[in-house]
């Protein structure tokens, strides 16, 4: 099934798609569905249930927040993170649900955390129930957080379809016969994804959410070197972006040649944008927002250290780069998944290293051959990545990791493009064997802090 480059790409606020984007619109769209059996006038009172991965790192990610977030009707783009909606609600235990409805709501008791319950479905499980002023039951629905702030409700996820398929001219479904389609119309992967893209809203529509992302993406990058300081959650950990980049910049006042000084760079950016997602700012999921530092870090590499080389101007680069990566993602939501909940950390920063090392090659004017072969490198060197972050909160191992799968994109673009895209392991076959890696993995090791590093580095 072909997923679309917008679905792939969407503007959220941090630390997690999963656990803070999703979260926030199931409960908008329960919210919508109150409103949709006209029942929203006469709801008193809302109850919450957390299964599972939402349940045991659900706090540290921000899950509650969202929710929130979703009942008090706002969407993810127009949240100001400087607003304390959390706090009023916390302080006054009053919730404005979709802000005009004030009823009784105190998150010790109206949010239930099951953490030793994971529904059949999907580890990132959650009910929502909304009563009259008798206590009667109004609606009931449970929700799905499937990975990159994608739901499914219930009825949906049992179907394995988290919506119709769309009607697009290549619905491609495996890296084959995507090949396939590349060299039979004489395309590039960029042109297919863009000529679906096409058919499902106007060429003027997409090339402006192309350059939205593009947007949102540098912007991270640059509020994140800029930013100083503790990041929130309790584990004390110190923002370092800001602080790699003045030493970035004095060596480079002082000409301090280092040839190895590009990684650095790349290290910075995949740091700046990971510490953002930490501390609840504005991000691009790419494709979730943990692993949201890469792709925009491989991005930067590529405008500052290799356009030069690449047959693409800069913008032509970029553009050929994201659609890139969004139809290599396609292939892993359609064949595996990008939840941490579902699979470990390869489905994340895994599917990100992929996605970025795909894009640049792409970005340098690589072939499609070499496009898979660099995406199928990157997510080779990923296999059996687990989940494990210390307290819940998306900070370790995720912002290290995030530089780390940066430069590993970076590294896995150059192996491939000194070949001519022939190679022994077809990307097809490494995306299902993240996926087999993915289900045979401990839950302890996917998003429940219950293994791994979260239980052996004492954090008080
Ligand atoms: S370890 Fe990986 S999958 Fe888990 S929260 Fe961090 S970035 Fe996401």
């Amino acid at each position: 099934m072909y997923y679309s480059f917008f679905e792939i790409f969407s503007i959220g606020v941090g630390p997690s798609s999963s656990h803070t984007v999703g979260p926030m619109r199931a409960a908008k769209r329960y919210l919508d569905n109150l409103h949709k059996a006209e029942l929203f006038s006469r709801v008193a009172h809302v109850e919450i249930t957390l299964y599972g991965s939402l349940a045991l790192t659900g706090f540290g990610h921000g899950t509650v927040k969202a929710i929130i977030y979703g009942l008090m009707g706002l969407e993810a783009e127009a949240i100001d993170p400087e607003k304390p909606y959390v706090v009023a609600v916390e302080k006054d235990k009053i919730l404005h649900l979709g802000q005009e409805r004030p009823i009784a709501f105190d998150i010790g008791r109206d949010v239930v955390f099951e953490k030793e319950t994971f529904l059949p479905e999907h580890s990132n499980g959650m009910r929502f129930k909304a009563f009259d002023a008798d206590g009667g039951l109004l609606l009931e629905e449970v929700y799905f957080s499937v990975g990159g702030g994608t739901i499914a409700r219930q009825d949906e996820i049992s179907r394995r379809m988290e919506r119709e398929p769309y009607d697009v001219p290549f619905d491609f479904g495996s890296a084959k016969e995507l090949l396939e389609i590349c060299e039979r119309e004489n395309k590039s992967i960029a042109d297919i994804v863009m000529i679906n893209e096409c058919s499902l809203r106007s060429h003027d529509e997409v090339m402006q959410g192309i350059m939205k992302i593009n947007r949102v993406m540098q912007n991270s990058i640059d509020r994140g070197m800029k930013s100083k300081g503790t990041l929130p959650g309790g584990l004390g950990v110190q923002r370092r972006a800001h602080e790699i980049y003045c030493r970035l910049e004095e060596k480079f006042r002082n000409n301090d040649y280092d040839p190895l000084l590009m990684i650095d760079w790349i290290n910075l950016w995949g740091f700046a944008v990971a510490e953002e997602n930490a501390a609840g700012g504005q991000i691009v999921t790419a494709p979730t927002m943990g692993s949201a530092g890469i792709i925009p870090s491989v991005m930067r590499y590529f405008e500052r250290f290799a356009s030069h080389k690449s047959l693409n101007s800069v913008e032509d680069g970029i553009v050929k780069f994201l659609l890139t990566a969004s139809g290599i993602c396609s292939l892993y939501r359609s064949n595996a998944s990008i939840s941490g909940a579902e699979v470990g950390c390869q489905g994340e920063v895994g599917v990100a290293c992929s996605m970025a090392a795909g894009g640049l090659v792409a970005a340098m004017g690589g072939t499609p051959r070499q496009i898979e072969n660099a995406a199928e490198i990157a997510m080779e060197h990923n296999l059996g990545l687990t989940c494990d972050p210390i307290a819940g909160l998306v900070q370790i191992p995720c912002i290290e990791r995030n530089a780390m799968g940066a430069v590993k994109a970076v590294n896995s673009a150059r192996i491939s493009m000194k070949g001519d895209g022939t190679h022994f392991v077809p990307l097809d076959e490494v995306i299902k064997t993240m996926y087999d890696t993915g289900r045979d993995m401990n839950n302890k090791y996917k998003e429940t802090s219950l293994g791994g590093l979260a239980v052996n580095v004492p954090n008080c």
